[in-house]
């Protein structure tokens, strides 16, 4: 499974990374940690990246892609990674495509973590002040003053790449200001559904008997259907449900669900953006 996570800094990209990587036994690949490790390290990418990441601002592209290329190459990274941090910018996006398309690989799935600003800042007081009760040194970026022009970078260069994979038709957002394991639950949830979740790691899961396979096939039509530009969601369900339509079998399959009646309860629903569509797939089926 190859997987971006998207989210500004302290949307809990970082956690819900960790928590993928045990469940699905992929690598996270930070280039923020990574970064981190090289300044420690003093290497000459280090002594570069070091005041660029103290001041909140990007390092320059060709340096993470370059870092990145390496690591993706790495026998660990062989059954699959998540890329937390990275892209950050259109033309890293670009690169990564080309780099993927070079090495023959292919992405599953953007998970973009949605979080309302106004919660980031006491999220990284929190992570500093935790940070802190462990006796370790908290990150020189993690002040109100740096996470402002962090914020300022994310919404300039990063936020982009919403529209840049949504058209692509690679983009789940998952409402971020849930609780962590309600988020890792949703992050589960539709990576099952878009069948990047391989049955091994389904297995896994709590409560297996809870999902049927007949809702994993509807579900796979709907997130599918879902899958259209962020911030248009009517028009993004409309445009879904008829892609939809055309697929054949999958649609199918999401028409008998819908006689079946609906899979999810209204607060489930309501907790993520890319579910909204699904309802309107569904109604559609019924009536068709
Ligand atoms: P993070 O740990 O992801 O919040 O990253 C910490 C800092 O590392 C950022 O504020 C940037 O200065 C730098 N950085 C990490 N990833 C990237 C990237 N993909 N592109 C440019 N700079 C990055």
């Amino acid at each position: 499974m190859r997987l971006i996570l998207l989210g500004p800094p302290g949307s809990g990209k970082g956690t819900q990374a960790q928590r993928l990587v045990q469940r699905y036994g992929i690598v996270q690949l930070s280039t923020g940690e990574m970064l981190r490790a090289a300044v420690a390290a003093q290497t000459p990418v280090g002594l570069k990246a070091k005041d660029i990441m103290a001041s909140g601002s990007l390092v320059p592209d060709e340096v993470v892609v370059g870092i990145i290329s390496d690591r993706i190459d790495q026998p660990d990274a062989a059954k699959g990674f998540i890329l937390d941090g990275f892209p950050r910018t259109v033309p890293q996006a670009e690169a990564l495509d080309a780099l993927l398309k070079h090495k023959h690989l292919q992405l599953d799935a953007v998970v973009e973590l949605r979080v309302n600003e106004s919660a980031l800042l006491q999220r990284v007081e929190t992570r500093a002040a935790e940070t802190r009760a462990r006796g370790e040194e908290v990150r020189v970026d993690d002040t109100p003053e740096v996470l402002t022009k962090r914020l300022a970078a994310y919404r300039s260069q990063t936020e982009p790449l919403i529209h840049y994979y949504s058209e692509r038709r690679k983009l789940l957002t998952v409402d971020g200001m849930m609780t962590i394991e309600e988020v890792t639950r949703e992050i589960d949830r539709i990576l099952t559904a878009i069948g990047a979740a391989d049955s091994k790691a389904a297995a896994k899961r709590p409560n297996p008997a809870k999902r049927s396979v007949k809702t994993t096939a509807t579900e796979t039509a709907a997130t599918k259907a879902a899958r259209a530009p962020a911030g248009a969601a009517k028009k993004a369900a409309r445009g879904g449900a008829k892609s939809a339509a055309k697929r054949g079998a999958v649609a199918k399959k999401a028409g008998k669900a819908a006689k079946r009646g609906p899979l999810r309860t209204k607060k489930a629903a309501a907790k993520t953006a890319v579910r909204k569509p699904a309802k309107k797939v569904t109604k559609k089926r019924a009536k068709g």
